[in-house]
């Protein structure tokens, strides 16, 4: 659950003064594991693969990511300017709802490849605005399929695309709008699907989305099918299937189409560790808990998806207190109950001055959470292999 290079480097961290807590990114791991997705999207008619920056919008992340991707999907102005400073040569997709006039203005400015219409207002807006630049604009148009989500994740129910009715005003407007050129339609409906759910997926949006293109007469459309690609926090191991994915999705498309996806949890979900370290070890009303130096301030994923977060410690032979053989609750330095990395997990041996390290810690990890709260230090961020550095 940890490799060889991030532990070493925790276990250094923990030597340090003041090393802990700390998120160490291997991105050795990160190149080799978007390499792999790269190499099981080589599949003729595969879709094209933009990385989903909110899910990890760190510069080193995304530098080890740009050789194995085709571009990146931003959802606001501030991660629009950011992968453009970052990665200035790359194709970029801009998504998201409420858009601002200024976040519609920064896309044009900065040559984005494909924005992503979430509205009949949004889309009149853009309209108006792109008559004061003397070129076309490309556009998708987000669509919101009901369908049925049971067994997902999270259900992108909600203020997310159009609906099959509401899309359908937008055939007017576009009508008096040469600027915009209507390239294709995006839907990304739901995250934590499998490969054969992405696929039962990928069919209904493409089901969907052919006819309504073919009536605007679109030709050469193309299809962005998300992202939401499943990663099992229970089971770090446990991985989706890209190849079993690419291999099917690659039959789904017709000559002349182009299909894209939008993943970002698992591609870079794995490259990251929230290393830290026992603070106290002690037993109330029945329960052992192990109290962590830092806590969801800076991990806020368990919290968020309530589950156990997946950890492995590193034993330091400490003298102080100790459990043995019991069941264990990982807590952090805040005081709230709700602070709590991992409930009641069988546990060997823990003790104090241990270091406990989560693993899949490198998306939705530090850039979602509260950092401010309780005004504990910040954590470091250390990025193995980061050639820039
Ligand atoms: C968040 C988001 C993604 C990425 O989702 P993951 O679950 O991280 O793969 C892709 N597309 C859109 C529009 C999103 O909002």
């Amino acid at each position: 659950m940890i490799t060889n290079r991030a532990r070493e480097y925790a276990a250094d961290l923990a030597a340090a003064d003041k090393g802990l807590p700390a998120f160490v990114y291997d991105l050795g791991a990160l190149d080799e594991h978007a390499a792999a997705i790269r190499q099981a999207l080589t599949v003729p008619g595969a879709p094209e693969i933009f990385y989903a920056a909110k899910a990890n919008p760190d510069a080193p992340i995304l530098r080890t990511l740009a050789p194995h991707v085709d571009g990146i999907e931003v959802a606001s102005g501030g991660e629009l300017e950011h992968v453009r400073r970052t990665l200035p040569e790359a194709r970029i997709a801009f998504g998201g709802p409420g858009k601002t006039l200024d976040e519609l203005k920064l896309a044009l400015d900065l040559n984005v490849e494909r924005i992503h219409v979430e509205s009949p207002h949004e889309l009149t807006r853009l309209a108006t605005l792109a008559r004061s630049y003397d070129r076309q604009v490309d556009i998708m148009l987000r669509v919101n399929l009901a369908g049925d989500r049971t067994g997902v994740a999270l259900a992108m129910s909600g203020p997310f695309g159009m609906d099959p009715d509401t899309i359908e005003e937008c055939r007017a407007i576009l009508a008096d709008s040469p600027q915009l050129r209507l390239r294709g339609i995006h839907a990304h409906l739901a995250s934590g699907l499998d490969a054969d759910a992405m696929v039962t997926q990928s069919r209904e949006i493409l089901d969907w989305a052919r006819p309504w293109l073919d009536k605007a007469e679109v030709t050469n459309p193309e299809f962005n099918l998300g992202g939401g690609m499943a990663v099992d926090y229970a089971d770090p191991n446990h991985r989706f299937d890209w190849q079993s994915y690419a291999r099917q999705v690659a039959t789904l498309g017709l000559p002349g189409e182009t299909l894209r996806i939008e993943p970002g949890r698992a591609v870079s979900v794995y490259a990251g560790w929230y290393v830290t370290e026992v603070l106290d070890v002690k037993k109330a009303h029945g329960q052992w808990y192990a109290v962590l130096r830092g806590g969801t301030m800076h991990l806020r994923t368990p919290v968020t998806k309530q589950h156990d977060h997946p950890f492995t410690v590193i034993p330091q032979n400490g003298t102080g207190p100790s459990v043995t053989d019991e069941p264990v609750t990982l807590v952090g330095q805040l005081c709230t109950p709700k602070d709590v990395f991992a409930r009641q997990v069988p546990t060997q041996h823990l003790a104090e001055g241990d270091i406990v390290t989560f693993a899949m810690s490198g998306a939705y990890g530090w850039n979602i959470s509260h950092h401010d709260f309780l005004m504990h230090p910040k954590p470091g961020h250390h990025y193995l292999n980061d050639e820039e550095s």
